[in-house]
């Protein structure tokens, strides 16, 4: 990919390499060309091989001659079968020739379905009609209750908890799709635009998938707020559709349960119109939406619905690397490219989906539903399924009791961490199957959390004290206040089904920690993943290609290692690619400053960072900084804590009085809703001063790495001049969970000659990720233009300048005084273009005045 004009990002593609236009965009528009036109190509010489071989029954050879027909490497079905020795030739002659006719078949019968889909499109291209014929099929089939949808395109169950299962005859072996996913709707959304504008916009059959609570149209659900109640409520709509169906089919004799409502965006008919549109044109979540809404159709189901007919589907990262919810969605990536974009954090991502945490109250409600649930339908249960409720129920005492009952009376407040064998035994719970357990709760979750009707919970209240006469007598679940003021609860079994699922991780990839707290409600059970690999392996295992992108991928070590390697990939499979960056040389300043003004040396350690003189140093720093950038300076700090600490500091020291001559201070808000508005006064302040003239030049927004701005937002142009890092973030290295991955690292990952061991390289790597992310937030196009200050002389070691994007590393200065970066500065400052000039150059200063200007430096 030439010539993008974003950050420079490598690329890994395990199995293929698409061919790659060269086309001047961004780098996601970049990816999705390239897979999009390897896509048509390959597609072209599918058509072009079935056509021939319909035709003639032979495909030529490159050389000229021809072979019998049976599929090339591209669109192969099946492999040559290995005859057994000793067979007649006249048998395998008659099993060739069968299965050439069966070939020849199934290609008739797919190029019939797929001329059939394609004229199906255009005609809803070209015949605005049918949205009104969607209109009028409501009033139609707004009385009908399917039990499933059926239909080319798939059947789904579900409201019996089954997974949506695309229809297999459909499921062509030769087609091929691409999977895009990003981190955020809103990074998706973008993605979409993209695709709009691009050339494959017109004709490309895209799928946007989100989450019910992005797509949901039916007022009444969408209400509710959060996620979990809008899942559950939903799901129960489907059941009670379900449940109604089959009544009527029965026409049982007794009285059945009363029925709840059913979504009347959930119909047959509606679902396979929204179908044919969400696959004409691309469309994006809000686009769906208003579809959804005009064709009375819940754009949820009708988007899956699409799944198999689409080209690219665009998905967020949990539902493409959670394998339960690509099965629950009816995603297949068998021998389909996927791609993953925004991928700096792929590791913790993956480790954060596949870690589970249920908390005391948590246990107790789901023991309360489930006791409950058992009482009520226990006589009509199958005796497996009983035995399988009583098991979860003697499982989930057992997690309570570990969490401190009385029989355990010796447990010590605080956090244990133990291997899952080695909780599985202190439970007193490895007799029990979990797999089989686990299948159990995927496929029954749902119907087992108990009816909304009856919110008894006093069974398993009951049980808690008698278990501890201390635990503590306020509400043990999450209450949410639902219609008319009900309380409504969360459903708990979610929680504990992901938990069980963790727990049937091997032995030796997971660790589970007990924190008991002084009451059971806030006590937890986690479960923590150490080797995220085991989970990344199936989507490298199943796909044709797996493309690992983003803007600062920086250090790739860990990709490689943790997840690819450990993943079973070896190394000549994976392909690394790196672009460069566009921007001029003169346009990028990235300093390591070694000491400040006062010749203090700059090494923020934990012991040292909090000394007043290091905080003074670095306000005098920013203060000389503040004077002769124009626009707006972002300065990072390590944390949140030690941000406040450096704020009030300077606060009563005088130096924020000092730093607001120059620029308007802001802060980094402790509310993430908080962050847009700081954002546009910010902004807003930069821009006024630009126009006004006067001593303010602009506003410094004091950042913390790793929080809300350190991600996703973009400071482009006057908006970040220069940012400043203070510090280096390494993580808690006394935290048990790191602790426990440094060791698991050590223990598994080879080491090599010259190298640190794995666990510090970790740790050194999650550092640097965070600085690149963060320094990453400046210059983001083909004009920009900034300065990077790294404060701290550790930045100067060749390991850690090593880990610093290329674009960064090839031009960064260390300078072992602050006299000499601030020099380096003000040098540079003329070659930077205009807006870097804007203040008028000073008259010539003696050296001191020059590094301080606002106040003098000590000598
Ligand atoms: S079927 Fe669709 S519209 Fe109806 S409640 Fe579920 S998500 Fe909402």
């Amino acid at each position: 990919v030439g010539g993008h004009p974003l950050l420079s990002y490598r690329i890994a593609f395990p199995l293929a390499v698409p061919r790659w236009p060269n086309f001047p965009f961004g780098k996601s528009l970049s990816l999705i060309c390239g897979a999009l036109s390897w896509l048509r190509d390959f597609e072209q010489k599918k058509h072009q091989e079935e056509a021939r071989l319909l035709e003639t029954g032979t495909i030529p050879l490159s050389d000229g001659t021809e072979q019998p027909p049976s599929l090339s490497s591209s669109c192969k079905e099946t492999p040559d079968t290995p005859r057994p020795a000793g067979e007649p030739d006249w048998v395998t002659q008659y099993v060739q020739k069968k299965e050439e006719r069966d070939l020849v078949d199934r290609l008739k019968e797919e190029q019939v379905r797929r001329k059939k889909r394609e004229e199906r499109l255009q005609q809803i291209r070209h015949n605005a009609q049918l949205k009104y014929a969607a209109r009028r099929a409501v009033s139609v089939s707004a009385g009908a209750a399917e039990v499933a949808l059926r239909g080319p395109y798939g059947v789904a169950r579900w409201g019996s908890g089954q997974a949506f299962r695309p229809d297999p005859r459909w499921l062509s072996s030769h087609h091929r799709q691409i999977y895009y996913c990003s981190r955020t709707h809103s990074q998706l959304a973008q993605f979409v635009r993209e695709v709009q504008r691009s050339p494959f916009g017109k004709d490309t059959r895209l799928v946007s998938l989100g989450s019910r609570q992005n797509l949901c149209i039916n007022e009444d659900v969408k209400t509710l707020g959060s996620a979990q109640l809008i899942n559950d409520r939903c799901m129960e709509m489907q059941r009670s559709k379900h449940e109604k169906s089959k009544a009527e089919e029965e026409k049982p004799k007794r009285r059945r349960p009363e029925h709840r409502a059913a979504c009347p965006f959930y119909s047959y008919e509606q679902l396979h119109l929204l179908r044919d549109q969400v696959l004409v044109g691309v469309k994006d979540i809000e686009q769906l939406v208003a579809l959804g809404k005009e064709a009375r159709a819940c754009p949820y189901y009708g988007s899956r619905f699409a799944i198999p007919a689409a080209q690219l589907v665009v998905l967020p990262y949990q539902m493409l690397l959670h394998a339960a919810t690509r099965r629950a969605a009816g995603i297949r990536l068998q021998g389909q490219v996927v791609l993953i974009d925004e991928a700096h954090n792929l590791v913790d991502t993956i480790t954060g989906i596949h870690s589970a945490e249920v908390s005391g109250a948590q246990l107790c409600q789901a023991h309360s539903q489930l006791l409950q649930y058992m009482e009520r339908y226990g006589k009509r249960l199958k005796a497996k399924n009983l035995m399988y409720i009583k098991q979860l129920l003697y499982l989930l005492e057992k997690f309570v009791t570990v969490l401190g009952g009385k029989e355990h009376p010796l447990f010590t407040l605080g956090t244990e961490l133990k291997t899952i064998n080695d909780f599985l035994f202190e439970s007193q719970i490895d007799n029990i199957n979990l797999f089989k357990l686990f299948g159990f709760t995927e496929r029954y979750g749902t119907v087992l959390a108990a009816s909304r009707e009856q919110p008894r919970l006093a069974g398993f209240q009951h049980f808690l004290q008698s278990l501890q006469p201390a635990v503590t007598r306020t509400p043990v679940t999450p209450v949410e206040e639902g219609e008319a003021g009900v309380p409504r609860l969360a459903s708990p079994l979610m929680h504990i089904e992901s938990f069980l699922a963790a727990l049937t991780t091997a032995n030796q990839d997971g660790r589970v920690i007990l924190s008991r707290q002084g009451s059971l409600s806030q006590s937890s059970l986690k479960f923590l993943l150490l080797n995220p690999a085991v989970h990344f392996a199936q989507v490298v295992k199943e796909c044709r290609a797996v493309v690992i992108a983003g803007g600062t991928m920086q250090p790739v070590s860990d990709f490689r290692e943790q997840l690819l390697a450990c993943a079973g990939v070896e190394a000549e499979r994976v392909v690394e690619f790196s672009c460069g960056h566009v921007i001029p040389p003169d346009n990028i300043l990235p300093l390591v400053v070694c000491s400040g003004p006062s010749s203090q040396q700059l090494e923020f350690t934990y012991q040292k960072r909090e000394l007043p003189q290091m905080m003074d140093e670095t306000g005098r720093i920013l203060c000389n900084l503040c004077t002769v950038v124009p626009g707006g300076v972002v300065c990072f700090f390590p944390s949140y804590e030690y941000q406040r600490q450096v704020y009030a500091h300077w606060d009563k020291s005088g130096l924020l009085a000092r730093l607001a001559v120059r620029k308007k201070i802001f802060q980094e808000p402790k509310r993430a809703n908080q962050v847009e508005q700081v954002l546009m006064e910010y902004s807003r302040c930069i821009k006024c001063c630009g126009q006004a003239g006067g001593t303010v030049t602009g506003a410094l927004l004091l950042s913390v790495v790793g929080g809300k701005m350190s991600e996703g937002i973009n400071f482009s142009d006057n908006l970040g001049r220069c940012v400043v890092m203070v510090g280096m973030p390494y993580p808690n290295i006394k935290s048990p969970e790191l602790q426990e991955k440094m060791a698991y690292l050590d223990q598994t990952l080879p080491r090599g000659p010259g190298q640190p061991p794995p666990g510090k390289a970790l740790v050194e790597n999650l550092c640097m990720k965070a600085v690149n992310q963060s320094i990453g937030r400046a210059i983001r196009h083909q004009k920009d233009f900034a300065s990077i200050v790294l404060l701290d002389q550790r930045y100067a070691r060749p390991s850690i300048l090593g880990k610093l994007p290329a674009w960064i590393r090839d031009r960064v200065e260390v300078k072992a005084t602050f006299g000499l970066a601030f020099a380096a500065m003000r040098k540079v400052s003329p070659a930077f273009p205009s807006p870097l000039r804007a203040p008028p150059s000073p008259p010539p200063r003696s050296r001191a005045s020059l590094l301080c200007p606002v106040s003098p430096v000590p000598s």
